[in-house]
C-alpha cells in the first residue's frame, strides 16, 4: 500500500509534467472506483489549467481554477504521466489528456483508490478532522504528550490515529518507536514529554529519509515502474520477526496491536 512518503514521492515526480498544463479531457473508462468518479470532477477538469499539486496526508490536490482533483492510490493504485498513443491496458480507469501530447493514467488492479472533486472555497468531508502534517512544525513532542493526556491506548495506535498526526503508517510507526526507544504497547498517556520529543523527532527523520529515498527513482518517473520508499535491509524492525536486532541482538519479536501486526526489540524498548 502506497505510504505518506510513496505519494509525495509521486507529487513531486509529477509536478514538473502537470503543473502549467492544461487538461483537455477525461477518458473515464471505469467509474466505480472506491467511490464513483463525479461528474463534477470530469466537467471542473475539462479546459482548465492545472495550477499546482500539493499533498494533504495520503491524498493528491491537483488545484484549477474552479477547485481542485482529490486523488488517493488506495492499495494498488498508481498515476503515470505517459505519451497519448500509449496502449490501454485492463487496470487503466482513468486518463486525462494534457496538452502536451501527454496523458495522466490512473492504473488501480483493486480499485480502492478514488478521484473525486472538491470545489474551490470548500474542504472535502475525507480532508476535515485531520491532524497536522507530520513534516510540518505543527508536528513535535508536544503536541503528541498534550493529546495523549488520559489516554490508555497502545502509543502505537495513537501514533497511527489519523486525527493525531497524519500518515503515520505501520511501517513508519513501528520504526520510529524503536529509534526512540519506546514500547509499542506502552499506554500513550503513560509516556512522559521528553520521550515524545525524541519520538517526534524520529518520525520527521525517518519519514524525511524515505522520502529522500523514494526521490532516487524519479528520474524514471515516466515508467511504469514501482515506487519504493524504504528499503528492506534500512529496516530496523519491521518484518524482522525472531531476527536478531541490530543494536543488541535480541530476537524481535512480533505481535498484534488493532488488528496490525507489529514488532519490536524486547531489549531495546520499553
Ligand atoms: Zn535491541
Amino acid at each position: 500500500m502506497p505510504e505518506l512518503p510513496e505519494v509525495e514521492t509521486t507529487r513531486r515526480g509529477l509536478a514538473p509534467h502537470l503543473v502549467g498544463r492544461r487538461v483537455v479531457e477525461l477518458v473515464v473508462r471505469q467509474p466505480r472506483l472506491r467511490w464513483p468518479v463525479p461528474a463534477e470532477l470530469v466537467a471542473g477538469l475539462r479546459g482548465q489549467r492545472i495550477e499546482g499539486i500539493e499533498r494533504r496526508a495520503k491524498y493528491l490536490l491537483v488545484h484549477v481554477e474552479p477547485g481542485s482533483a482529490l486523488l488517493h492510490l488506495g492499495m494498488s493504485g498508481s498515476l503515470r504521466v505517459l505519451p497519448a498513443p500509449t496502449p490501454v491496458a485492463a487496470h487503466d480507469h482513468v486518463d486525462w489528456r494534457l496538452d502536451s501530447g501527454h496523458v495522466l493514467r490512473y492504473t488501480d488492479p483493486r480499485r480502492f483508490g478514488s478521484q473525486l472533486w472538491q470545489p474551490r472555497g470548500e474542504v472535502h468531508p475525507l480532508l476535515a478532522g485531520l491532524g497536522p502534517e507530520p513534516l510540518s512544525d505543527a508536528f513535535d513532542g508536544d503536541l503528541l504528550w498534550a493529546r495523549s493526556r488520559g489516554r490508555r491506548a497502545a502509543v502505537k495506535l495513537f501514533l497511527m490515529d489519523q486525527a493525531v498526526v497524519v500518515g503515520v503508517g505501520n511501517i513508519y510507526a513501528s520504526e520510529a518507536l524503536f529509534a526512540a526507544g519506546v514500547h509499542p504497547k506502552r499506554a500513550a498517556g503513560s509516556i512522559s514529554r521528553a520521550r515524545y520529543a525524541r519520538l517526534a523527532d524520529e518520525v520527521k527523520r525517518i519519514l524525511a529519509h524515505a522520502i529522500t529515498r523514494g526521490g532516487t527513482t524519479l528520474r524514471d518517473f515516466i515508467s511504469p515502474d514501482g515506487l519504493p520508499g524504504y528499503f528492506e535491509q534500512e529496516l530496523f524492525v519491521y518484518g524482522r520477526e525472531g531476527e536478531p536486532c541490530r543494536v543488541c541482538g535480541t530476537p524481535i519479536r512480533a505481535g498484534v496491536i488493532g488488528q496490525r501486526s507489529t514488532f519490536h526489540c524486547p531489549r531495546c524498548q520499553r
